[in-house]
This record gives C-alpha cells, sequence and structure tokens, in this order.
C-alpha cells in the first residue's frame, strides 16, 4: 500500500523565478502534483482558472475561509491567496507528493500546524537589483506592483531561515538540480517507509 503523500512547501519573493523552477523540476519528477491555490486576484495575461489558480471573487474567498476551507491562507501585496484544504488532504491521503507555492505567512502557519509535516523550502535571487530586473524583464505587472512587491521583498528575505532549505536561484541550470535534489532526499528519508514493516528485497526476473 502506497504511504502518506510529503507536502512540499515553496516560498520566495515574487519575481525570484519560484514559478520558472518548479515548472522544470516538475516535468523531471514524477508523482509530483501543484496545489492550486485560490485567489483574488485578477489573472495576468496567459493564466488558465483552474490551472494556474482558481479565481474567485472576494466575497466567494470570504465564504471559504470563513466555512474552514483552507489549510491557511494569507493577504499578500493586496490580494487573498488560500490553500485547499480538502483538495491537499484528498491528494496526500491517495500517497501523492504535492507541492504548495505560498508566501511566507501561509508558510509560518503550516508550520505551526500539527495535523500536517511539511518540507519547507526558500527560493532567494541572487540579489536585490537581479530580482527588480526579473520583476521588470517579466513584464507582467504593473509600475505600482512592481514597486510593491519588491518593498515586500526585503522583509519575506529576513523570513528565510525559517525554512528547512534555501536554494539561491543565480544560474537556472543549477537551481533547479538543488531543488530536484531536496525533493529526492526527502522522499528518499528512512521515516517515510511504513512503519515497523521490514523492507522486502525482490529478485527481479
Ligand atoms: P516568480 O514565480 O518567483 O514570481 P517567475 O518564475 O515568474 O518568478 O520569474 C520571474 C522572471 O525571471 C521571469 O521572466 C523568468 O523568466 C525570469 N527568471 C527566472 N529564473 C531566472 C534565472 N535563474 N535567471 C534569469 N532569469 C530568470
Ligand atoms: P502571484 O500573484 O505572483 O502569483 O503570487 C504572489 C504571492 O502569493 C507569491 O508569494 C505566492 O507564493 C503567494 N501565494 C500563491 N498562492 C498562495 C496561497 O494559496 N497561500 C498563500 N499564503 N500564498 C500564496
Amino acid at each position: 500500500m502506497a504511504g502518506k503523500g510529503q507536502l512540499f512547501i515553496l516560498s520566495a519573493p515574487s519575481g525570484a523565478g519560484k514559478t520558472t523552477l518548479l515548472k522544470k523540476v516538475m516535468a523531471q519528477l514524477s508523482g509530483l502534483a501543484f496545489s492550486i491555490s485560490h485567489t483574488t486576484r485578477p489573472p495576468r495575461s496567459g493564466e488558465k482558472n483552474g490551472i494556474d489558480y482558481h479565481f474567485v471573487s472576494v466575497a466567494e474567498f470570504q465564504v471559504m475561509r470563513d466555512q474552514g476551507l483552507f489549510l491557511e491562507w494569507a493577504e499578500v501585496h493586496g490580494n487573498f491567496y488560500g490553500t485547499s484544504r480538502p483538495a491537499v488532504m484528498k491528494q496526500l491521503e491517495q500517497g501523492q507528493d504535492i507541492i504548495l507555492d505560498i508566501d511566507v505567512q501561509g508558510a509560518a502557519i503550516i508550520a505551526k500546524d500539527t495535523t500536517v509535516a511539511a518540507v519547507s523550502v526558500f527560493i532567494a535571487p541572487p540579489t536585490l537589483a537581479e530580482l527588480e530586473r526579473r520583476l521588470r524583464g517579466r513584464g507582467t505587472d504593473s509600475n505600482e506592483t512592481i514597486e510593491l512587491r519588491l518593498h515586500n521583498a526585503a522583509r519575506e528575505l529576513e523570513a528565510a531561515p525559517d525554512y528547512d532549505y534555501l536554494v539561491i536561484n543565480d544560474s537556472l541550470e543549477e537551481a533547479a538540480a538543488t531543488l530536484r535534489a531536496v525533493i529526492i532526499a526527502e522522499r528518499s528519508r528512512s521515516h517515510r517507509l511504513p512503519t515497523g514493516e521490514p523492507i522486502v528485497l525482490v529478485n527481479k526476473t
């Protein structure tokens, strides 16, 4: 029988390259699902409802929040974001490993939650100047939004020591290799074997 899945949390200041890294690593690893968050932020061009996010109104978000349907939720850069508790729990029960792309507030909430055990990874840009260059180069956000995200980046970077792992996204190739190694190592931890069951090695014919 498959054991419970492992929950991975990824946080980074906006523009550090988390989405790019995740896409790369998820294409290389099987059995890893991305948790699709709910958000009140409007979709960016190219983003699809139900794939990148579940895009909802503030009223819809508040109903879900008041019904306790979020494992964690937070207000980030002026919008609400939340992780569906039932969706994550169901996938973990099915033995599926899950990645949450959430901010530092959400990660802190899950770290305190005794009903879930997560492995957390912080992704940092090499410098703040490079972060600004990437945010502007992405070309998806207004100047005002970029200023707000840069302003928030300094505070978010302070949370990095609270995470289990730190990955600096300087060279995309190296950062992706490191993130992949973290996931593979965590999947191989002996405590993830079903408790008390001896390892049975079988000869393959
Ligand atoms: P995030 O999801 O963290 O907000 P993105 O993945 O959207 O960030 O990346 C922000 C921008 O930086 C994108 O234009 C992306 O192509 C670029 N980028 C990501 N990683 C790197 C890297 N290692 N070197 C240079 N540019 C990068
Ligand atoms: P973006 O608007 O760029 O997609 O995401 C902005 C920030 O919101 C990122 O730091 C991202 O990790 C965070 N975020 C996305 N989904 C969630 C969520 O479900 N919960 C929390 N707490 N943060 C989220």
